[in-house]
């Protein structure tokens, strides 16, 4: 098969022929469709994630179709339409059990732990558990796009966040998480403030249903601007995008018992982050993480997207070929803001 692979981390990644991937006993093999270019491949590509090992394939966002299935795979045949979410649980641990798939003690991320989906198949572990069916009607790049950055904003607003209508949501970081954000929390009936540094994300944000923006380039204290906006400051604040910047904000825009969630990534040579701790005492501020959604989650999720009520697709901005992903992840460091691209590995000009 074709896939993007890299052999030093932040050198350029090339197409080029690898092995075709077996299933595991418990896992299948996916033909790929559609997979999404995320930040968290170019942090993956740049060596911020310890769990890679080299040569590599990135891809954790992806839909298609099954091709082979391993020998203790119940519900999943070959033909069947599917995604996963980026977290692929083993199933049978403590968090597992109790239905926390998305942090489980022996989860496998494609594109991370493994070889992932910008390649022509992929290999997926435990389907039984991380499959999720893809409705007949839904496009393949839509569905890629559930996987990571639509379902982790789902978790974060609507569970963690626990968003309620009337209440205002600030979104700091306007990728394709933060757009998924403020789409979910206005479709809960949120007032969103979105804000960010690119006028062209900020102009996608105000399409997923901001009802303000802010224009964080030179702004010293954007977290001041959104206390403005807010009357005092947002119910619900979400980081992201992932920067010490970012996340001081999204805390100090917050008003009174207001809920922060981190989303964006955290990279940090000695792996912390400053946050401003003091006013969570306070203010009596919550402090939540929030890592994907399981994939028992999804239902719920996919009957507002066919019902019309969340519309991943309005995020998709552009349409890649596998061969011109290496350059396409590259740029990832600068491409903020700039919507949901989708690479489609079969696609050849
Ligand atoms: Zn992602
Ligand atoms: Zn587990």
């Amino acid at each position: 098969m074709r896939a993007v692979v890299f052999e030093q981390f932040g050198e350029p990644a090339e197409v080029r022929e690898v092995p075709d991937p077996k299933p595991a006993e418990h896992g299948v093999v996916v033909r790929v469709e559609a997979t999404g270019l995320c930040r968290s491949d170019w942090h993956g590509w740049t060596g911020h994630d310890p769990d890679i090992t080299l040569p590599h394939v990135p891809g954790h966002e992806l839909a298609g179709v099954v091709e082979s299935v391993g020998s203790r795979v119940g519900g999943w045949r070959p033909g069947d339409r599917v995604t996963v979410p980026f977290v692929c649980a083993c199933g049978t641990c403590p968090a597992c059990a109790a239905g926390d798939q998305q942090v489980c003690e022996r989860q496998t991320q494609p594109g991370f732990h493994h070889w992932g989906s910008f390649a022509q198949y992929v290999a997926l572990d435990h389907a039984d558990v991380n499959l999720v069916a893809v409705p007949d009607d839904m496009a393949y790049a839509t569905a890629a796009a559930l996987g990571c950055r639509f379902a982790t904003a789902f978790r974060a607003v609507v569970q963690q966040g626990r968003v309620a209508a009337g209440e205002w949501v600030s979104v700091h970081g306007c990728g394709g998480v933060g757009l998924s954000a403020v789409m979910i929390a206005a479709a809960a009936g949120a007032r969103v403030v979105a804000v960010d540094v690119s006028p062209r994300a900020l102009d996608l944000a105000r399409t997923c249903g901001a009802a303000e923006c802010v224009d964080a380039t030179g702004l010293p204290d954007p977290a001041a601007a959104v206390r403005e906006l807010t009357g005092g400051g947002a119910h619900l604040s979400l980081d992201a995008l992932g920067s010490p910047a970012t996340c001081a904000a999204s805390v100090n825009g917050l008003r009174r018992r207001g809920r922060h969630v981190q989303v964006g990534l955290l990279p940090s040579p000695d792996g912390t982050t400053p946050v401003p701790l003091a006013r969570a005492i306070a203010l009596e501020l919550e402090l939540l993480g929030s890592h994907g959604m399981a994939a028992h989650a999804y239902p719920g999720m996919l009957r507002l997207v066919r019902s019309g009520v969340l519309r991943p697709e309005l995020l998709l901005t552009s349409t890649i070929t596998l061969d011109a992903a290496p350059a396409a992840l590259a740029a990832m460091d600068t491409a903020r803001g700039a919507g949901v691209t989708v690479i489609e590995p079969w696609h050849r000009k």
